[in-house]
């Protein structure tokens, strides 16, 4: 029973170290959040030990009783959370439940229509070398290129034209709201799946605060660590109808055992998603991408070339459109790392630059908000990333001085909203 720190000090440094950057520093990368204590408590137990292929009930493993109800729970709670008829909590991840979903309504080669790489979609929406884009005849739509938005006329026509299987909608980097009904419309005209993937916005839609899918989609997929702020994982929603061809697809089809520690961290994050206390924290995801939207709109940014895609945000992120400023994605990026604030580099739709480079950012608020922020400290957090893209907007590079202001500025911040105060990296550094 020793502690990791006397098994292992290499890891548990690095651990110390990696605890300490998110501590000291603003996490504003728009796919991540932080995981409530409880939820890690609970992932990091002695549920990592079971085996318990199968499902509730029915397991292919003696001793399952406990996790059996665990994941009963999980099961229960995310069916009530979003409305769904069914649910599998088994995916180890988003990609996995987008395999299984795939792989439960589909057959090789079938044709599957999905939001462009290049334009925000995910990989796992037919990306070339991605099993989607191997597996399946991959049509992309993508979105229009005067105002940004998803081109649902391209959909339909798209649609018309090459009868797709299924129609993938969900996205990646998009900062709007999808028109689910439309959707719906479309695939009903051809006889397509309808499959959303909700892995971004999935907090937004449990708190009530975005369009839920559910009620339009034949299969709805999400992870479970974006702005749901639960364990990394993956979860399938999905008609009745498709419960037994989904249970199938993930086990035996894709998985082996279940992460039953996962499952159980899931559980713990779709009980807390219920509580008015996370719609009032995904109110503020919300409001801070609006503020830091207002920010980068206004004149002095402007005057760097520097823009915001599609005018503004319905969601939890914002995407900054580099492509008319000196400025590339990935300067910006390292500006920002430069005084601790963490955002990606992310190609924008009709980008001139290389994706390595490209010529955008993707900046999200859940984990600031998870942290506490609210109306105040994503103002100044807006003001500080505006004033560091102006600086590097000239030479790609901050200044010194600007640098040591801003930096000071962002540990300011952090120090006002302690993360895991409870856990010191000091004792391992
Ligand atoms: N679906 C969407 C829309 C995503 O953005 C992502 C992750 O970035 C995934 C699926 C995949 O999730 P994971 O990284 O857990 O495999």
């Amino acid at each position: 029973n020793a502690s990791l720190a006397t098994v292992d000090a290499d890891v548990a440094a690095a651990v110390a170290r990696e605890l300490h950057r998110q501590q000291s520093t603003l996490e504003m990368i728009a796919s991540e959040n932080f995981a409530p204590s409880a939820v890690m408590e609970a992932q990091g137990s002695v549920l990592t030990n079971k085996y318990a292929e199968g499902y509730p009930g029915k397991r292919y493993y003696g001793g399952c009783e406990h996790v059996d109800v665990i994941e009963q729970l999980a099961i229960d709670r995310v069916k009530a959370l979003f409305g769904a008829e069914f649910a599998n909590v088994q995916p180890h991840s988003g990609a996995q439940a987008n395999a299984a979903a795939m792989f439960a309504l589909l057959n090789p080669g079938d044709t599957i229509l999905g939001l462009s790489l290049a334009h925000g979609g995910h990989l796992t929406h037919g990306m070339k070398i991605n099993f989607s884009g191997k597996l399946y005849n991959v049509v992309p739509y993508h979105v229009r290129e005067d105002d940004l938005r998803i081109d649902m006329a391209e959909v339909e026509a798209l649609a018309l034209e090459h009868k797709p299987k299924l129609i993938v909608a969900g996205w990646s980097a998009y900062s709007r709201q999808l028109d689910f009904a439309e959707f719906r419309r479309i695939a009903d005209l051809v006889g397509a799946y309808l499959m959303v993937d909700m892995a971004h916005f999935a907090g937004l839609v449990a708190a009530g605060l975005h369009p839920n899918p559910v009620p339009y989609a034949d299969v709805v997929t999400t992870t479970t660590h974006k702005t749901l702020g639960g364990p990394r994982g993956g979860v399938i929603l999905a008609k009745e109808e498709y419960a037994k061809k989904i249970n199938s697809a993930v086990f035996p089809g894709q998985q082996g055992g279940p992460l039953e520690h996962v499952v159980a961290a899931k559980a713990v994050a779709f009980k807390l998603a219920a509580a008015p206390e996370f719609k009032e924290r995904q109110e503020r995801v919300l409001q801070g991408a609006k503020l830091l939207a207002e920010r980068l709109l206004k004149d002095d940014v402007a005057a760097a070339g520097i823009s915001v895609v599609n005018g503004g945000t319905d969601v939890h992120l914002v995407l900054v459109d580099l492509r008319n400023s000196e400025l590339d994605g990935q300067q910006g990026e390292d500006a920002l790392h430069q005084i601790g604030i963490t955002v990606n580099r992310n190609a924008v739709p009709f980008d001139p630059r290389p994706p390595m480079v490209s010529s955008g950012l993707r900046i999200g608020t859940p984990a600031l908000a998870a942290r506490g922020f609210g109306a105040a400290e994503f103002t100044e957090v807006a003001d500080i990333i505006a004033t560091a893209l102006i600086a590097s907007a000239g030479t790609g590079s901050l200044p010194g001085d600007t640098a040591v202001e801003l930096r000071e500025r962002v540990t300011a911040l952090a120090a006002k909203f302690p993360l895991y105060p409870h856990l010191s990296a000091d004792a391992n550094l």
